[in-house]
């Protein structure tokens, strides 16, 4: 634990924490725990977290899979002070601005394919809402007002508007939504981890991709408007699809005319190793891209959906200056937002942040795998700096005790890591983490020096 000289709270933390717990509803707040004490998020810098008293921890998550650049940089600050003073707001209904004309072109440019044109929203909820009333403006304006169903898949996460909720495939008993019944189908797990005994991975992938072609079928093709699908489904536990799925999904959806949108939103600007995922990394040119996090680590919100130009000039021309596509924000293009995208985006050129990543990852995943050897470790996974690890009883352990164990693995290595320095985001049975791209490989091996550590310790107690 490191001390830090440099931490001075003018408010005590039992104070902040008395607040939060009487009055901030957290996000996915548990009501169960709603009042527990978390640990206080003082200051930051680099990958690092510190709490009031100065204690010191690697920030495994990257915040929420968002802190690319690290924490702390000053050019960030000058950036978003500067903007603020030439100009912090103009509608983006009335006017153009420099920095959002700007960082359009840049993602333009960045963006696979002909996806050219960028809808900026504020998150990464709002860019798939945005995705999705774009494919029902689309299908309206070509005639055909029916094809608006839109294929998720369980264990996806697409956010918590409630469009984004509805083709959620994450917890959904908990939250239930009327639109599903309507406009959503959803599809089952592609994780390979789960496939029936003794089927190969190719199989599997065959199986899914053939599920894709079923649910598109069963709805009827003229009614379904879209598949959204991450790249490597984050929230649900980083599951990497099969290799070839991406393509092959991909050709499912040209042959029935459904829309491919990929979320890009946890992917997106390096977290594997280039600005986007759906081309560099699984070869394939979505129809649409939603994108946020990465695109100003975190310094600001913002969030884009990025349309191709195909899509765009689909619309016939006789349309084009009757119709509007009636979807807009107040801080659509927000000039702060853009000028913090703009200068992540120099940072991330300039200090090579893509290539260290690429660079840096094999050693990320080898550690990742080797916490496999673990008897209480079921299964590692992950691409690029995204990882996770899935606790499971051992072979024989009675029933009760594995039920146990699923629930409370990854509630005990997050308490042993976060003790030891090191914050990871458990997830029931799995914990995961994404940090701050700009790690260096000895700090990565810190990081999985700890959950090593933990994971041991929460083997010695639980088997
Ligand atoms: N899509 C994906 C893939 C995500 O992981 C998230 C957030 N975790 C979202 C959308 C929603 O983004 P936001 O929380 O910025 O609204």
């Amino acid at each position: 634990i490191n001390a830090d000289p440099g931490h001075n709270a003018a408010i005590p933390a039992e104070a902040v924490q008395e607040w939060d717990n009487e009055h901030f509803v957290h996000p996915w707040e548990s009501i169960g725990t709603a009042d527990a004490d978390r640990t206080i998020a003082a200051r930051a810098e680099g990958i690092y977290l510190y709490d009031p008293d100065g204690k010191k921890y690697i920030d495994g998550p990257g915040g929420m899979w968002c802190v690319q650049i690290g924490y702390g940089r000053r050019e960030m600050a000058d950036a978003i002070a500067e903007q603020t003073m030439r100009l912090p707001y103009t509608s983006p209904w009335a006017f153009a601005a420099e920095p959002s004309a700007l960082l359009a072109k840049r993602i333009a440019e960045m963006a696979p394919g002909d996806l050219n044109s960028v809808f900026f929203t504020t998150g990464g909820s709002s860019a798939v809402d945005s995705a999705i009333r774009f494919v029902q403006f689309y299908n309206n304006m070509k005639g055909r007002p029916e094809k608006k169903i839109v294929i998720g898949r369980e264990k996806g996460y697409h956010g918590s508007t409630y469009l984004a909720a509805s083709v959620t495939g994450k917890e959904r008993t908990k939250s239930r939504l009327d639109f599903e019944d309507r406009l959503v189908r959803l599809i089952g797990n592609v994780n390979p981890y789960v496939r029936p005994e003794g089927m190969s991975v190719e199989d599997w992938c065959d199986a899914k991709v053939n599920e894709l072609e079923q649910a598109i079928l069963d709805a009827g093709p003229e009614n379904v408007g879209a598949f959204i699908a991450e790249p490597v489904l984050a929230s649900g536990g980083v599951i990497v699809p099969p290799p070839g799925y991406h393509k092959r999904t991909l050709e499912v959806c040209r042959k029935y005319d459904v829309l491919y949108i990929s979320d890009e939103v946890v992917t997106g600007f390096g977290r594997l190793g280039h600005w986007f995922a759906s081309e560099d990394v699984f070869g394939i040119t979505p129809d649409i891209i939603t994108c946020a996090k990465g695109l100003t680590s975190g310094y600001l919100p913002m969030g884009a959906m990025i349309l191709s130009d195909r899509l765009w000039n689909d619309i016939s021309a006789d349309d084009r200056e009757h119709i509007m596509f009636s979807n807009g924000y107040t801080y659509s293009g927000h000039p702060v937002c853009a000028a913090a995208a703009l200068k992540n985006i120099e940072i991330f050129e300039r200090e090579g942040i893509l290539e260290h990543v690429r660079e840096i990852t094999p050693h990320f995943q080898e550690r990742l795998n080797a916490l496999g050897r673990h008897e209480i470790i079921g299964d590692t996974r992950g691409v690029g700096l995204i990882g996770c690890v899935e606790g499971v009883a051992a072979p024989g352990t009675p029933e009760s005790k594995r039920l146990a164990i699923d629930t409370e693995f990854g509630a005990r290595v997050d308490e042993k890591c976060e003790d030891m320095g090191l914050i990871v985001r458990p997830l029931i049975n799995q914990c995961v983490f994404s940090p701050p791209l700009i790690i260096t490989l000895d700090e990565v091996d810190q990081m999985f020096d700890i959950l090593e550590t933990a994971v041991q310790q929460v083997q010695d107690e639980m088997l």
